[in-house]
């Protein structure tokens, strides 16, 4: 391949379809090797999902919302009309609604669960009926379910060909800054992500730190992650501008607060970013916080009291 003999050990291109690592990925992950795909970030396999499954132009995706952006930056820069479902006032789904958005030239429903920017894990009933009843791929985004005690759906693989479920090594496995995606689905779909993706799309460097996480794992993090989720929560709770606590299936927290706007900038000054989602439809008025290491909890809720202070005088 025109390689140079020297420099080894990454003097060599890497593995294309990554089979030893995949090994790995499939006892933890309880799938068949066959049935994963990886890419760089899960954003691969989701722009792969409009390459592959839809024409520019002419096709149409559906997706909820409010969730995560990149399925419409996707659907804009492949030319495919992208049509939203919004949720209920739980945040919740209603397939029939779903179904009803779909005509013959939808190719793909997005489903991220739990959900981002909201939190909430959707109904498994109502995407079990998407999933039998849509004649096309269903996107599983199963991004944060690592801190969620509800069955993955990538468990349940055989019983879906239609579906493919996304994971992440950027969230509970701490990874962000390797950008390792996967895809979890029938071997056919597999099989078509590999012919489209770039050849050599997972490098060396990235596949041999997480085989090295993977002896370790996630466990105790994401424990740690989970306590402080509901001792935030709770104290956020308290504050008298904070109208609502999202209820949590992720590593996140969505907060309605009196005036969202001013709270971020507040935020902003005091050196700590949030998300504001105040210009989102059905998320008005909202901030999405990261949950963090204890002593960064500890100096949010430090400053969303010095603010406090500072509206309430
Ligand atoms: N899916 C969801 C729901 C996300 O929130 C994110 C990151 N914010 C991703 C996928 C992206 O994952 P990756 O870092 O693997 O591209």
């Amino acid at each position: 391949a025109n390689e140079n003999p020297y420099n080894a050990p990454i003097n060599r291109y890497p593995d294309p379809l990554q089979e030893s690592l995949k090994i790995q990925i499939a006892k933890y992950k309880e799938v068949r090797p066959e049935s994963i795909f990886l890419g760089n970030g899960s954003d691969e396999a989701i722009d792969l999902v409009f390459r592959v499954f839809c024409t520019p132009g002419v096709d149409n995706v559906v997706a909820i919302a409010p969730t995560y952006g990149m399925y419409e930056v996707c659907a804009e820069i492949n030319d495919v009309e992208y049509r939203k479902v919004l949720l209920d006032e739980n945040f919740q789904i209603d397939a029939s609604k779903i179904l009803a958005s779909c005509d013959e030239n939808t190719k793909v429903v997005f489903i991220c669960t739990p959900n981002n920017p909201t939190g909430n894990n959707i109904s498994r009933v109502e995407i079990e009926q998407v999933l039998k009843n849509f004649d096309g791929i269903v996107v599983v985004d199963e991004a944060y379910s690592d801190f969620s005690k509800s069955r993955p759906f990538r468990l349940d693989l055989l019983q879906y060909p239609n579906i493919i479920v996304l994971n992440t090594f950027s969230k509970a496995w701490g990874c962000a800054a390797i950008i390792l995606g996967m895809a979890f689905a029938s071997p056919q779909i597999v099989n078509l992500f590999n012919k489209v993706k770039y050849p050599y799309n997972i490098n060396v460097a990235t596949m041999k730190i997480v085989c090295d996480l993977l002896t370790k794992g996630i466990d105790e993090e994401v424990e740690q992650i989970k306590q402080q989720r509901a001792l935030v929560a709770e104290a956020l709770a308290e504050f008298k501008f904070v109208e609502r606590v999202y209820p949590s299936d992720a590593n996140f927290l969505l907060v309605e607060v009196v005036d969202a706007d001013a709270m971020y900038d507040f935020l902003i000054s005091r050196g700590i970013i949030v998300r504001n989602r105040n210009r989102v439809k059905g998320c008005e008025g909202c901030l999405r916080l990261t949950i963090g290491r204890p002593e960064e909890n500890e100096a949010l809720l430090k400053s969303i009291s010095e603010y406090e202070k500072s509206v309430v005088r």
